[in-house]
């Protein structure tokens, strides 16, 4: 997969001839791939073709029957800086008691350990303050999460991940159940991170739509049954704001003026 990029683009995810096997099945056979600095890789596949058990294993939930993963150049089992990972598994419903708030969920996806404790800073609240406001979910702060809607709870978690800022965002299905007005501002702003803020993505989605537009029309590399789009964005020019929910300013005065019109 050497896509000619330049030297100074590391390589973020290594993964080297994986395999894994649930009992008897072989989900996934020898797969190799690497995602570079500033790659957006949709990765798409049939039903059963192994995507999700691929995101797991390199978020290390799952261990592979065979082969090697990398982060950041380290081997898995010695690397320590999650905090740089963003992930969002697939949408899940949670029980319905399940007692904490969104503000508290969201902030929780804050690295340190004294993030555990509730001890938070002013700092902290204005960054959930703006992931709640980046995903529309800054209504229902004060709400028990389960208690929310499906796509509700789904903007919740990408808001979670988002609110580190991380180098690495891993997407699994992000928009599944979710009104197409957010899938639109979360896609804006997922591009203008990639774009924008040296962001690293690996998606996978259904949507082809998405998929296609933002990544072209022809995967660029296979393995097995996964295929890869990839779009790889170095801008010279850096964005220099820092909040999440600048991004999205210009889009909802669009989305505004389309209601009206
Ligand atoms: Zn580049
Ligand atoms: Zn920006």
């Amino acid at each position: 997969m050497n896509r000619g990029t330049e030297a100074c683009h590391r390589d973020i995810i290594t993964v080297d001839s994986v395999s894994f096997s649930y009992q008897q099945r072989v989900v996934l056979n020898d797969v190799s791939f690497n995602v570079k600095e500033r790659d957006f890789i949709g990765l798409i596949g049939t039903n059963g073709a192994g995507k999700t058990t691929m995101l797991r294993i390199i978020v290390g939930l799952l261990r592979p029957t065979a082969g090697e993963v990398r982060l950041f150049g380290e081997p898995i089992s010695q690397f320590k800086g999650w905090e740089r990972i963003g992930y969002v598994p697939q949408k899940n419903n949670l029980n319905p008691l399940f007692p904490a708030t969104v503000k508290e969920v969201v902030l929780s996806g804050l690295a340190g350990k004294r993030k555990w404790f509730g001890l938070h800073s002013r700092q902290d609240y204005i960054k959930c303050d703006d992931a709640l406001m980046a995903m529309g979910v800054e209504d229902l702060a004060d709400k028990r999460i389960g208690q929310l809607s499906g796509g509700q709870q789904q903007r919740v978690f990408l808001a979670r991940a988002l609110i580190n800022n991380p180098s690495l965002l891993i997407l699994d299905e992000p928009t599944v159940g979710i009104d197409h007005e957010t899938q639109e501002s979360f896609f804006h702003m997922i591009k203008h991170m990639h774009q924008h803020h040296n962001m690293t993505f690996l998606m996978v989605s259904h949507d082809m739509e998405m998929i296609k537009g933002y990544l072209g029309e022809q995967p660029k590399s296979a393995a097995g049954k996964l295929n890869f789009y990839i779009r790889h964005s170095h801008e010279t020019q850096d964005c220099v704001e820092e909040n999440l929910a600048h991004s999205l300013k210009h889009l909802r005065s669009q989305m505004e003026s389309r209601k009206e019109g």
